[in-house]
C-alpha cells in the first residue's frame, strides 16, 4: 500500500488502519503540514516505511525505494484547511492536478488500484441540502476556496480519465469535515481553533453570525468507510462522514461543555464563498456498502480534545 500525505491527519490513521490489517505500507509526504510526529508511534513497525517526497514533483517510482508492487496507492496528499488556501494556494493546486496524475501512472505502473482523497467541497456552497453525489455543485471558479475546490474537481476528473482511458481501477470518495487526534492545533479550521480557545478561556472566533453548518465525522468513522470502499467494486464517487448536522455556534458550545470552558464569543466577519451549509447525503454508501458511523460528536470531541490538549501541555479540568 503507498498513501500520499501519509504524515498528515488522515494519511497517518489510513496507515494505522492498513497495518491493523496486516499491509505493508509506504507513507509518503513532504510534511507542508504534515509531521512525523503523526508516524513516529510506527518507528520500529517493519511493515512501515516513510519517504520524504514531494508527489507533486518529477516521476514518483524514482522517488520511491520500493521493491515489488503496490496493491492500492491512496492519494491523500494535499492540505485541506481553508487558512491554507490563501497561504501556499498554487501548491494545492499542483498537488491535486499534477501529483495526482503522477500518482495515476504510478497506479497504472503498479496495476494497482488508486484512490482518490476528494472532497464535499466539490459541492460549494450547495443548493441542494443534503448533498447526494449526482448533484455536480455549486462552485466559484475564481474565488478563494478555488485552488482547493477547482483542484479537487480537476482531480475527480482525471481520476476517471484514466479509468476510462487505460483502464486503471479507480475508487473516488467525497470526504466531508472530517476531525480527531493529530489534528493540527494551529490549522485554523474550526474544530481546532474552538477548543485551544475554550481551553485558554479564550474568545471563541465565529465566522458569519455562526449558523452556518457542518456535518462533523470522527476519523475512524471515515477510514471505516474508505476501506470499504476499497474493498468494493464502486468506483464512487462515494460520500463519506456522518449526518451529525450542527451549527458552528452548536459547535463551539459542545467544546465549551466538554471543556468546562468559561470562553465567551466574537463573531468575525465570513470568509467569502463559505458555504452555508453542509450534510452528506449517505444513502449510497449506506446501501452499498453497509457503511454506519459508529461515534457520537460528544464522544469524538472528547477524545480530539484530549490530544488537542496534550499537543500543547494543557491539562484538562476534572
Ligand atoms: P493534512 O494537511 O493533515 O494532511 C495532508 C498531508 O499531505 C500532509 O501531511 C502534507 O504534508 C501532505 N502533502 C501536501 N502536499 C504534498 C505534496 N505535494 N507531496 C507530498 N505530501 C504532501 O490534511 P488532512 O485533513 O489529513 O487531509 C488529507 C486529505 O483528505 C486531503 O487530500 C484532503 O483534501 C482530504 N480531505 C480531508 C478532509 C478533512 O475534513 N480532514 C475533508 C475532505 C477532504
Ligand atoms: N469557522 C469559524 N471560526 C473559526 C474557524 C472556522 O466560525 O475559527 C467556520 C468557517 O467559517 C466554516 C466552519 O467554521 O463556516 C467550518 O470551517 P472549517 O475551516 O473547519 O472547515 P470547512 O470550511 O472547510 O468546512
Amino acid at each position: 500500500m503507498l498513501v500520499t500525505g501519509g504524515g498528515g491527519f488522515v494519511g497517518s490513521h489510513l496507515v494505522d488502519g492498513f497495518l491493523a490489517r496486516g499491509c505493508e505500507v509506504v507513507a509518503v509526504d513532504n510534511n507542508v503540514t504534515g509531521t512525523t510526529d503523526n508516524i513516529a508511534h510506527l518507528a520500529n513497525e517493519p511493515r512501515f516505511s516513510f519517504v520524504s517526497a514531494d508527489v507533486s514533483l518529477g516521476n514518483l517510482s524514482e522517488a520511491l525505494p520500493v521493491q515489488g508492487k503496490f496493491d492500492v496507492i491512496a492519494h491523500f496528499a494535499s492540505p485541506a484547511s481553508p487558512a491554507d488556501f490563501g497561504r501556499i494556494p498554487v501548491e494545492i493546486l499542483r498537488v491535486n492536478s499534477q501529483g495526482t496524475q503522477n500518482c495515476l501512472d504510478l497506479a497504472r505502473q503498479h496495476g494497482a488500484r488508486f484512490l482518490f482523497a476528494s472532497t464535499s467541497e466539490v459541492y460549494g456552497d450547495p443548493q441542494v441540502h443534503p448533498q447526494p453525489e449526482t448533484y455536480w455543485g455549486n462552485v466559484s471558479s475564481i474565488g478563494p476556496r478555488s485552488v482547493y475546490d477547482e483542484a479537487k474537481r480537476y482531480g475527480e476528473a482525471i481520476t476517471m480519465a484514466y479509468r476510462r482511458t487505460y483502464g486503471v481501477d479507480v475508487r473516488i470518495v467525497r470526504i466531508f469535515n472530517t476531525y480527531g487526534p493529530r489534528m493540527r492545533i494551529d490549522d485554523g479550521r474550526a474544530i481546532p481553533n474552538f477548543v485551544s480557545q475554550a481551553l485558554a478561556d479564550e474568545s471563541i472566533t465565529l465566522y458569519g453570525d455562526g449558523t452556518q453548518t457542518r456535518s462533523i465525522c470522527y476519523v475512524s468513522d471515515l477510514v471505516a468507510g474508505i476501506l470499504l470502499l476499497l474493498d468494493s467494486d464502486q468506483t464512487g464517487p462515494m460520500n463519506c462522514g456522518t449526518e451529525h448536522e450542527m451549527t458552528m455556534v452548536e459547535l463551539a458550545e459542545l467544546i465549551k461543555d466538554i471543556i468546562g470552558s468559561k470562553s465567551e464569543f466574537t463573531f468575525l466577519p465570513m470568509p467569502e464563498d463559505d458555504p452555508l451549509v453542509r450534510r452528506p447525503d449517505l444513502t449510497r454508501i449506506t446501501t452499498e456498502l453497509g457503511y454506519q458511523p459508529q461515534v457520537s460528536p460528544k464522544e469524538g470531541l472528547r477524545r480530539t480534545i484530549e490530544d488537542l490538549a496534550a499537543q500543547i501541555g494543557v491539562p484538562l479540568k476534572a
